[in-house]
């Protein structure tokens, strides 16, 4: 279907299916209060719309990585609870505390920059990236409650929760249960909180007060079995040019690809600078005219090219280049098991300066 003005690069964000998701995580949360994960920009959603869509469907808070994200939030008006985790030295934590956000601390001298502010004590029970290491937990807990900050919660973050059943996962649970004993020992009351979206999924019993969930709210599943949720990002384009050539002439950059026989090219002009990798040229298909189609040829840095075989395919129609499998579209998740990364990076990769974005 050509759209009314065929779009150059646009990401649409579905906030019809973004609330369906947060709906499914809260029941299946079940009485944990859900935290809504808008980190980088909405992992390349947009973190304002995200964070009301989010907290209209059921979310009761909000996190982000750093105090900027934040306070970008408070700045656009959202006065939701907002957790914020990880910041340089130099960062003016006094700001958050004045702003109401919660401050994510791993270590006392982190502890030492926030005062007369509600802190959420992060230990490390085996991600062995931010967190505190157990060895040195109990002095930060008797350091916190010696402050004059409110201690929220204790939590940490797992290693393979999307991996059911792995062991680690219940290791990760055991360090963190010791790690709450030390904390009451410090006399602390601190609320817990571990589950990303994986675990919120699969792993009713570490829910504890409140879950993080971040890919699964954007319609992406973290783990191997099905789940019913449904894409929030589409990217697509539309055909610019089409042309037939002749058996034998060749495509793009490098001449990797040659017609085996005469066929019909559609141009569309996306290309790597429109978060289309370049290391996926000759490697995917795009939804064009009703049907999936193969790309031809490198990906460019403003173009890529689609064999349409004999199909009469009109300029100006409209190209899928990922959205949703159940209209048979291709998914962002092929283009990371095609790549060998992971889902996560190719929607927040979308945030680009020549690629448009538009709410539905
Ligand atoms: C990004 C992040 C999450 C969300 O993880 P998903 O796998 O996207 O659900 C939760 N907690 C922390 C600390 C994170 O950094």
């Amino acid at each position: 279907m050509a759209a009314h003005n065929p779009v150059r690069a646009e990401v649409e964000i579905n906030l019809d299916n973004l609330r369906h998701n947060v709906a499914l995580l809260v029941r299946r949360a079940a009485g944990a209060d859900v935290m809504a994960v808008v980190k980088a920009d909405g992992y390349g959603h947009g973190a304002v719309p995200v964070a009301r869509a989010a907290l209209a469907a059921g979310a009761t808070w909000l996190g982000s990585c750093s105090l900027a994200e934040a306070l970008a939030l408070r700045a656009a008006g959202v006065e939701a609870p907002v957790l914020a985790w990880l910041d340089t030295a130099g960062t003016d934590l006094a700001a958050g505390v004045a702003a109401g956000v919660d401050i994510g601390v791993s270590s006392v001298e982190q502890l030492a920059r926030v005062r007369g502010g509600r802190v959420h004590l992060k230990v490390d029970t085996g991600l062995g990236r931010a967190g505190c290491p157990p060895p040195l937990w109990a002095e930060l807990c008797a350091a916190a409650a010696a402050s004059d900050n409110e201690v929220h919660s204790i939590w940490s973050h797992l290693a393979r929760a999307d991996e059911p059943g792995h062991p680690a996962t219940d290791e990760q649970a055991r360090r963190f249960a010791a790690a709450h004993e030390v904390a009451l020992a410090a006399g602390l009351r601190p609320r817990r909180h571990l589950a990303n979206s994986a675990a919120t999924l699969s792993r009713p019993d570490l829910h504890f007060d409140m879950v993080r969930v971040g890919i699964a709210m954007y319609g992406l599943n973290p783990l191997p079995q099905p789940e019913d949720l449904r894409p929030v990002m589409a990217f697509r384009s539309s055909v610019a040019l089409t042309k037939r050539v002749p058996a034998g002439e060749s495509v793009s950059y490098g001449h990797t690809w040659t017609a085996p026989v005469d066929t019909t090219l559609a141009l569309v002009p996306v290309g790597y600078a429109d978060g289309v990798p370049r290391l996926l040229s000759n490697r995917f298909d795009v939804l064009l005219a009703g049907k999936r189609r193969p790309v031809r040829g490198r990906v460019c840095m403003d173009q890529v090219v689609v064999d349409c075989g004999d199909d009469d395919v009109p300029v100006g129609a409209e190209v899928v280049l990922f959205g949703d499998a159940a209209r048979g579209e291709p998914t962002a998740t092929e283009w990371a098991d095609t790549l060998g990364t992971i889902d996560y990076e190719v929607v927040t990769g979308m945030h680009r300066p020549r690629v448009s974005r538009r709410y539905a």
